[in-house]
């Protein structure tokens, strides 16, 4: 065993250990246990404080409770949407098991909204077609109100509680506990509320850590959003993948940031420029402000360019809620109703409001196979909106991440459990180099003595990457972009300074350690960025304005040293016939 003067280790070992208390985590817990494993879970925040929680739109599933569906419409819908970048075989998976994970969810108790036969209730989302894009618009998300993530949460939350699974809250997860050999070993965390470091170890260990939208200034996720998942796969010399596409959501409130769901739209909300007009007839004829997301942003972007943006600046656009029904807003969208009026004091049956886009949802994220298997790693699993499985590819469609969290954490839980229940791991089976490496990390920052407050680099960090890397690029910008974040790192290690050195509910030491994972997932970003020559869903190059499926139908692979060169690679997308189901080879995308 390891002993360690300064910080003596309690230790911990399960059968299954989970990242994240999340959907992705949640659900994954939930069928690990059904399979027999012990299984822990960490969460630095408790479970329904996860971002999941936030979610509001719905969760897609081709149950044709309003309009006739197909799974195999959905899953050519997705990989029409992820601009033919994500794996086929990955997305038919999901969409096929997408009304099975439906059901699920109504067993565990999520209170889905009804229609009038007592069936699910399912509105339109973007890019959702029937019939491989021929027919109408598919009525695909399954809702509860504009509040489904909250739904969900509550719902899994409870049922996992059935079960032996044993949550450490508020405990921050510092890093991977990796063998020579690239096996994980299961990971060290720091207990917020007793100061105390914890090893847990395992021989299956799933990162649900979620996104990285905190890399931006103006981002609809929560403060949590940090990728410190995939910075773990980073320092542990694994990739990450696809960093470049990361989604700006088309209506985000202008100021705040804060997400008005595309739920709004669904519901007959239309986007207007200054002189009124529905500008998305000229952009996307037959989905209007339902094409999928990088298209509107694009089209806003453009308006807004071109002098007809709303406001005295011109800078944003308005969302007219007017057409909608007034009693409409109590049952579908009364999380839309009520944010405006408290953010706004803006009546939605009167007023239209001001959006722009917001970076939402990152598409990036550490490369899994379809049981969740991480890319070049043994014992280790990446599930939710940390992973790149790659089921959203350039662009992921509104209502596809609740899915994929719960689609992939059911089949990652299961696998992991069944491997798990056999394995056993002793304290003596980890190398003291492991320990030793997080700890100095820690050490680093509880210790830096400069004059600046970490807070202030997490602030620079995102306003750069917002101007560097928004939702237009070029490659100019983006050399500048790396070169003033390097030297922000730089900057960081050399004058950042913590008030105090406690470990109890040390603010300043978390906000060191997640802005260094952020400095890290921002920097991987504008890497990828400027690799990729070309433009495809949400990444738009201006001096490479076209796609380019002769160079760029690949994936892109980021590798980072200990030094913080990144380096770049390349990995085949998946097209083989799967499911059943013949390639989808690319074409051009129309809305
Ligand atoms: C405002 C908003 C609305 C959305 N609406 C929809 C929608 O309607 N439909 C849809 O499909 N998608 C929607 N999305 C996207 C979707 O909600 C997210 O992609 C998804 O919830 C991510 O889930 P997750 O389980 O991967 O991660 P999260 O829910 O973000 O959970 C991550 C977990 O990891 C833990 N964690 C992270 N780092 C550490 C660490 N260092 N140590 C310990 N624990 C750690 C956190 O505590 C947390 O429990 C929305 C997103 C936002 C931001």
């Amino acid at each position: 065993m390891i002993s360690n003067i300064a910080y003596p280790l309690t230790y911990h070992t399960y059968d299954v250990l989970i990242i994240g208390a999340g959907g992705a985590g949640l659900r994954a817990a939930i069928e690990a246990a059904r399979g027999g494993a012990s299984v822990g879970v960490v969460s630095k925040v408790p479970p329904t404080r996860s971002h999941t929680v936030a979610a509001q739109g719905g969760i897609n599933a081709a149950l044709g409770n309003v309009t006739e569906d197909d799974w195999r419409w959905h899953a050519y819908d997705t990989i029409r949407g992820s601009d033919w970048l994500g794996d086929q075989d990955a997305i038919r998976y999901m969409c096929k098991h997408a009304p099975e994970a439906i059901r699920d969810l109504e067993q565990m108790g999520v209170p889905f909204t009804r229609d009038d036969q007592g069936n699910i209730y399912q509105r339109p989302y973007g890019g959702m077609s029937t019939h491989y894009g021929k027919g109408d618009v598919a009525f695909r998300a399954c809702a509860a109100a504009d509040r489904t993530g909250d739904a969900m949460m509550t719902g899994l939350y409870d049922y996992v509680k059935r079960y032996p699974v044993t949550f450490y809250n508020e405990f921050i997860v510092l890093d991977l506990l990796m063998r020579e050999n690239n096996q994980c070993l299961g990971c060290i965390a720091w207990e917020l509320d007793s100061g105390a470091l914890h090893v847990f170890l395992s021989l299956h260990t799933i990162i649900a850590t979620g996104g990285y939208g905190q890399i931006f200034a103006s981002a609809t996720s929560s403060s949590t959003c940090t990728g410190d998942g995939n910075a773990f796969a980073l320092r542990a010399g694994l990739y990450v993948q696809d960093m470049e596409f990361v989604q700006f959501h088309p209506t985000g409130l202008y100021g705040s940031g804060v997400l008005i769901s595309e739920a709004a739209r669904a519901e007959g909300g239309i986007l207007r420029n200054k002189l009124g007009e529905r500008f998305m007839e000229r952009y996307a004829p037959n989905y209007l402000d339902l094409a999928s997301r990088d298209v509107v942003t694009r089209a806003m972007i453009q308006e807004i360019r071109e002098g007809r943006g709303c406001g005295a600046e011109g800078a944003y656009i308005e969302l007219d809620l007017r057409a909608i029904p007034a009693e409409r807003f109590a049952t579908y969208l009364p999380g839309t109703q009520s944010l405006a009026k408290e953010l706004l004091g803006c009546d939605v049956t009167r007023d239209p409001l001001p959006v722009i886009p917001t970076a939402h949802y990152t598409m990036g994220g550490i490369p899994a196979d379809l049981d969740g298997k991480v890319l070049g790693a043994q014992g280790l699993y990446c599930i939710g909106e940390a992973a790149c499985a790659s089921v959203h590819g350039a662009n992921r469609l509104g209502c596809n991440s609740l899915l994929d969290l719960v689609v992939f954490g059911k089949r990652t839980g299961a696998y992991a459990a069944q491997h798990g229940k056999r394995a056993s791991l002793k304290h003596s089976d980890l190398p003291s180099y492991a320990v030793e490496k997080i700890l100095a990390r820690l050490d680093g920052w509880r210790y830096a003595h400069g004059s600046i407050d970490p807070d202030w680099f997490r602030t620079r960090t995102q306003h750069l990457t917002q101007s560097y890397a928004g939702i237009i690029r070029d490659g100019m910008s983006l050399n500048e972009g790396i070169t003033t974040l390097e030297d922000v790192r730089t900057h960081m290690h050399d004058a950042c300074g913590l008030h105090h050195s406690t470990m109890l509910w040390n603010n300043g030491l978390v906000t060191a350690l997640e802005t260094e994972n952020l400095m890290m997932q921002s920097l991987a970003t504008l890497h990828a960025a400027r690799f990729r020559t070309e433009s495809r869903g949400a990444h738009a190059r201006s001096d490479y304005p076209a796609r380019n499926d002769d160079q760029w139908l690949v994936h892109t692979l980021i590798a980072c040293s200990e030094e913080w060169d990144f380096a770049c690679s390349t990995l085949a997308v998946r097209m083989d016939a799967s499911e059943g189901e013949a390639p989808l080879m690319p074409e051009a995308r129309h809305y």
